[in-house]
């Protein structure tokens, strides 16, 4: 069987679209009353809402909650493309980009294809940490956790088993230790009531002298205490040098034994060849100017994650969150309907973090609040953000029964079937 990408060409000029992430997606859809024809490319035939991974890595949320299948979102828009392929390299002096599918010709290029799990060079934490930068990893990791539980009622290395190292204390880190600081209280002792689960340690490690290093002091210390009265072994200032699977080594000597490091210290662009080395950042982003174009190619752009553009507010380029994402991709998507060009300026509409049960920092322009109020405004603003109605009412479901039952449903071990 031979494949081809199997595009039809029309009169129309050609958007080619690489990434239905939140960029790509908020993309696409700006672009339905637009004359072009639009051509959507992922590996995957889902969008994927990467805020929850962490509580479908803790057992809370079920993959099919935080993904969305690409076809249904695109299934009205006219002269619209979707295709399952990875892009693999741009040839800009021919407007071409190869696929997996075969080569496809643009008339403009946007690189949408966001970012991947950053190890900084750290090869022996490569291999054996554990990432979440997609829903598979996250199902991984929820096999992981749990696996660990059922080996550590029979294994003779429990201490190994039962500690559980997060590296990284942003968002995602803050996240998923409390998500799992709540397991060890709430569901662990119900169902291994064989085990003593008070030896269940989690560790959440830190290289800067704070958790969530980019919103207030106020939040960050109000995480910290919120983590630490929940059980976790918060260490700032502290670095991962090296991990066996087995060992983590830490800057000041220590080790700790651990079967599981999750890996949530840093991202890096997903590269996709052709694009002159010299527009890449140190972190594989791609630079562009203030309409998103990438330097010295007229007709490729890059949206969220992958792009950074320097400005003088951000002159390392906007955080690597979907609020940027989205607000570029519509931003770009007007000036290409309108063909008026207007530079992007980022709204920053505030950050959050969740920690547990009642629990929650938020950061607006002027106020920052935590407790039961930000678990509140959390909670509304990831279910309003969350696509499709049917994975909204799924979405509150799980969530006011885990309110009320102190407890999650979905811990189940999908293996392989071996006869
Ligand atoms: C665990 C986690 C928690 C997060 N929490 C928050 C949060 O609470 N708030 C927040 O604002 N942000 C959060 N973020 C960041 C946010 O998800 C990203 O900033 C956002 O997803 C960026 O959007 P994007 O479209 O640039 O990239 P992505 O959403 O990553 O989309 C990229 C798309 O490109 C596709 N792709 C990649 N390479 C190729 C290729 N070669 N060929 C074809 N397709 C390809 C991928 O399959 C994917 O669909 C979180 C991220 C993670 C990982």
């Amino acid at each position: 069987m031979s494949l081809t990408i199997n595009i039809p060409d029309t009169s129309k000029k050609r958007i080619v679209i690489v990434g239905c992430g939140f960029a790509g997606l908020s993309f696409a859809k700006e672009l339905s009353k637009s004359d072009f024809q639009v051509v959507i490319i992922d590996k995957n035939n889902f969008h994927q809402f990467q805020p929850l991974f962490y509580q479908v890595a803790t057992a809370g949320l079920e993959p099919r909650d935080i993904t969305f299948p690409i076809r249904k979102i695109f299934q009205n828009f006219n002269d619209y493309f979707i295709r399952i392929a990875d892009v693999t390299k741009v040839n800009s002096e021919i407007n071409q980009i190869e696929t997996s599918l075969g080569n496809l010709y643009y008339d403009y290029l946007v690189l949408a294809n966001g970012a991947d799990t950053s190890f900084f060079g750290m090869h022996n934490i490569q291999k054996h940490a554990k990432p979440m930068k997609n829903v598979y990893e996250s199902v991984g990791l929820l096999w992981d956790i749990l696996q660990n539980m059922e080996d550590a009622l029979t294994s003779d290395v429990v201490e190994e088993l039962m500690n559980i190292v997060v590296v990284g204390g942003g968002p995602t880190g803050v996240e998923i230790s409390g998500a799992l600081a709540e397991m060890k209280k709430f569901v662990f002792p119900k169902d291994y009531p064989e085990i003593d689960c008070s030896k269940i340690n989690i560790y959440l490690i830190e290289a800067s002298t704070k958790l969530l290093g980019s919103m207030s002091e106020k939040s960050s210390a109000k995480a910290k205490n919120f983590l630490e009265r929940m059980g976790v072994n918060v260490l700032t200032s502290t670095a991962v040098k090296d991990y066996d699977g087995h060992l983590v080594s830490l800057g000041d000597g220590k080790i700790i034994k651990s079967k599981t490091l999750i890996w949530a210290a840093g991202i890096q662009g997903n590269i996709i060849s052709g694009i002159n080395a010299n527009n890449f950042t140190r972190s594989n982003r791609i630079l562009v100017d203030k309409f998103n174009n990438v330097k010295n190619y007229q007709n490729i752009f890059a949206l969220g994650d992958i792009a950074c553009m320097n400005t003088e507010i951000y002159p390392n380029g906007h955080p690597q969150v979907a609020q940027v994402a989205i607000q570029q991709a519509k931003n770009l998507a007007s000036n290409l309907r309108k063909n008026t060009w207007k530079e992007f300026k980022y709204k920053d509409l505030g950050s959050m973090a969740t920690i547990g049960r009642n629990k929650a920092v938020v950061d607006l322009k002027y106020i920052h609040f935590d407790g039961f109020i930000a678990w509140l405004v959390w909670m509304l603003i990831h279910l309003r953000s969350i696509f499709g109605v049917k994975n909204k009412i799924l979405i509150f479901i799980n969530w006011v029964w885990s309110y009320l039952t102190y407890d999650q449903s979905l811990r189940l071990l999908f293996k392989p079937f071996k006869k």
